[in-house]
């Protein structure tokens, strides 16, 4: 009996869908959820959990109830459907009155398999009236973790979804999601009152992804080289803001990569426009905010990039699972910064309490995360309540830890320690309670209950904060602790964990990243691509000629920075030079000719190829604020009126025009310096600037406030005696 009735679905699946075999659970999920059992289903992205309610809503009689959060993916299926000649509809507030009525009459004669409605319409009066009439065959409800508040997409609407269910009739549910840690299934379970329902759970894990992580220094820089090396390759790079979004397109375009922005302040023809061209291979590269990717199904993706840290590891989970959707190689790069962090986090203070302390623990995990140098597949999986015991990851190098593994020492004694002090505290605090009583700190809490007196109390008050954490952490991953589900935060020991207590084995643990440090070492020696030394040298020393010959300080010809520049991207034309940041044109034009002869003499002697790829044109230059700037310098107008047309403080005006005026661009504005400081003082500052070592304004103003010069007055000079002389 069990077999014919595989048989027959198989049959069906060929007969609607074409597709020969099911994958994974499909066949059990489906036969579940017919025989009428509640079912829960956990998935990857991309694993096929819509055919698990699809299928069984074509078989059975009635109308299955498809809710689902966003209306854009509800039309998507609802088009596959049809295609397939399925009559599913939906129900949404994109309908108008004509429409609504159709799709009730349709429902209540029995003709729809499968109606997809949106949470907020679902909790509508007059649609539970209508629903109640209707045949139902069961509920569906996809991307069930919205209903969890400690997931990434909470959506309150969601919490309403059981008792209106329950207002239909006793009805079968199947609830289906892509990310959920083990806090959210129990979430989800407890509010859908389906504690019994048998659960479905695959394996989260993506072998042929890739993941690193790196410090976000130099990041446009990295960026490029990045996607460059990857030439005609598609990828997704996710940026926090539509800003953002914007401005990596416009880098990515400057320097040839036929990029694209994707976020939903575009319009809606133009996002179409879009993700059609990324998708028909038009265009490589999609630069997105989270608006991007959900429910595309792009099988080639062979990269995605956190360009911004993201706010939690559920979201960057499944927006990595966007790549290597075919099986084949998936890089997972992101771009941590704890300044990413800090910004995020003042993004949350307006939120409610509960909302903005649930955000704060899942930036802590971001940052655990990011900052562990345990593999990353294994924090994953641990994340999402899978261990993940394997030796794939490291053998094959497959994830930035692994191919790259720090130091490792001994953590017998340190593991023993966190696990008695969770024990001897009863079992009742969170990570930083524990890290308190090892280190022997009299924080508030610990003294309100007496932790100073145990005796593991500073057990290791010869370790860092971070170590601890690290420590306390790496307990977890090695399920010796875990985390209590019903209590967010508190930390329990696991039989694991009772057992090393009583026969402890020597285990390893590794060391947290040093991001800072490890920044200023790559600063140091940046791999492979540092700066050409020699040639840094014969630059200086023509610098030092020229500016004798020119009689100005050397500085002004170029500074530091652009000749380590040349030093790595080795211009030999006037256009190449141009772009090195803090040369313009004009400078080009009138200090480039021998800096260029002596490159391109160098290069030919050395045998050397000009590394024009790993040139980072800037789009900064063009931003409108700064075309708006130069406009009105030309025409004239006082930098008081632009401020104020503008909104900017006059600070700010300044800021920009130093900063149009040091990458390389003339302005003239003496129609304002001339009415605001006399002539004499204007040539006290000039001779200053021609005579000092630095144009640094700390410098400048230790010299000469003294004198009674105001800092807009030297920042004004700075600005007149550059445009004259340097560029
Ligand atoms: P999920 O919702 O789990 O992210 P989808 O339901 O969107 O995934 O399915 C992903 C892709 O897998 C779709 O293109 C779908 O047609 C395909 N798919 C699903 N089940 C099967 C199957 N049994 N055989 C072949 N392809 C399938
Ligand atoms: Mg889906
Ligand atoms: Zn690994």
């Amino acid at each position: 009996m069990v077999v014919n009735q595989e048989e027959l679905l198989r049959e069906q699946l060929k007969e609607t869908f074409g597709f020969s075999n099911f994958r994974g659970n499909q066949a059990e999920i489906i036969k579940n959820i017919m025989s009428g059992r509640n079912t829960f289903v956990l998935m990857p992205t991309g694993a096929g959990k819509s055919l698990c309610y699809q299928l069984p809503a074509i078989i059975q009689e009635g109308t299955a109830i498809v809710i689902s959060p966003l209306i854009a993916l509800m039309k998507n299926q609802v088009d596959q459907l049809n295609a397939f000649g399925i009559n599913a509809q939906f129900l949404n507030s994109t309908l108008n009155k004509t429409e609504i009525k159709r799709v009730k009459k349709e429902t209540l004669a029995g003709e729809i398999k499968l109606l997809y409605v949106a949470p907020e319409s679902l909790t509508k009066e007059e649609n539970v009236a209508f629903l109640s009439q209707a045949k139902i065959s069961f509920v569906a409800i996809d991307e069930a973790h919205c209903i969890s508040e400690w997931g990434h997409d909470f959506r309150p609407e969601y919490r309403r979804i059981k008792s209106i269910v329950e207002q239909l009739g006793s009805i079968p549910v199947i609830a289906l999601t892509a990310t959920a840690t083990p806090k959210v299934q129990l979430d989800i379970q407890k509010n859908l009152q389906m504690e019994d329902a048998d659960v479905f759970k695959s394996s989260f894990n993506r072998q042929n992804l890739y993941y690193e992580i790196r410090p976000k220094v130099d990041v446009k820089k990295q960026l490029i080289r990045f996607v460059k090396e990857h030439k005609n390759k598609s990828g997704v790079i996710y940026c926090l803001s539509r800003k953002k979004v914007e401005e990596i397109a416009e880098l990515l375009k400057v320097n040839d990569i036929n990029a694209a922005p994707y976020h939903a302040g575009l319009d809606a023809s133009v996002r179409m426009k879009n993700q059609d061209d990324f998708l028909n291979e038009d265009v490589d590269v999609i630069v997105a905010t989270i608006a991007f990717g959900m429910g595309i199904d792009k099988p080639d993706v062979r990269f995605v990039i956190h360009y911004d840290t993201p706010k939690s590891l559920e979201g960057y989970y499944q927006e990595t699972g966007r790549a290597g959707r075919d099986g084949l190689e998936g890089k997972c790069i992101m771009f941590y910064s704890l300044d990413d962090i800090i910004k995020l986090e003042k993004f949350n203070k307006d939120k409610p309490v509960t909302e903005r302390e649930n955000a704060k623990l899942l930036l802590e995990e971001m940052s655990s995360y990011a900052e562990s140098s345990v593999c990353r597949r294994r924090q994953l999986l641990h994340y999402f309540g899978e261990e993940y015991t394997d030796s794939d990851c490291t053998d094959k190098g497959l994830c930035d830890n692994c191919s790259h593994p720090k130091e490792l020492f001994e953590g017998q004694e340190f593991i023993k320690h966190a696990i008695d002090i969770a024990l001897k505290t009863e079992e009742r605090f969170g990570i930083k309670h524990i890290v308190d009583v090892a280190r022997g700190i009299e924080s508030q809490y610990v003294k309100s209950y007496d932790h100073n007196t145990l005796d593991v109390f500073g057990v290791g008050s010869s370790e860092t904060e971070v170590f601890w954490r690290s420590v306390v952490r790496q307990t977890l991953i090695n399920e010796f602790l875990e985390k209590d589900i019903e209590n967010i935060g508190v930390l329990k020991v696991t039989a694991k964990g009772h057992d090393f207590l009583n026969t402890p084995y020597s285990i390893e643990l590794s060391k947290d990243h040093d991001y800072m440090v490890e920044e200023l070492e790559s600063k140091e020696e940046p791999a492979g691509k540092a700066h050409d030394a020699e040639l840094f040298e014969l630059l200086k020393n023509l610098r030092k000629k020229v500016a004798k010959q020119k009689n100005l300080p050397p500085y002004v010809i170029f500074q530091d920075p652009s000749l380590e520049e040349m030093a790595t991207t080795y211009p030999t034309s006037n256009e190449d030079l141009a772009q090195i940041n803090g040369v313009g044109m004009g400078k080009v034009m009138k200090f480039g000719k021998p800096f260029i002869d002596l490159i391109s003499t160098y290069v030919s002697d050395n045998d050397l190829t000009t590394a024009s790829d790993v040139v980072i044109k800037s789009a900064v230059n063009k931003s409108k604020i700064k075309i708006f700037l130069i406009q009105q310098i030309d025409r004239k107008v006082d930098l008081e009126e632009i401020a104020e047309i503008k909104n900017m403080s006059f600070d700010k005006v300044l800021d920009e025009i130093e900063h149009i005026c040091f990458s390389g661009t003339k302005l003239n504005l003496d129609y304002y310096i001339d009415s605001f400081i006399d002539e004499d003082r204007q040539d006290d500052l000039l001779d200053y600037f021609l005579t000092a070592d630095t144009d640094d304004l700390e410098v400048a103003m230790d010299e000469l406030e003294d004198d009674g010069y105001s800092e807009d007055e030297v920042r004004l000079m700075r600005i007149k005696f550059i445009s004259e002389y340097a560029n």
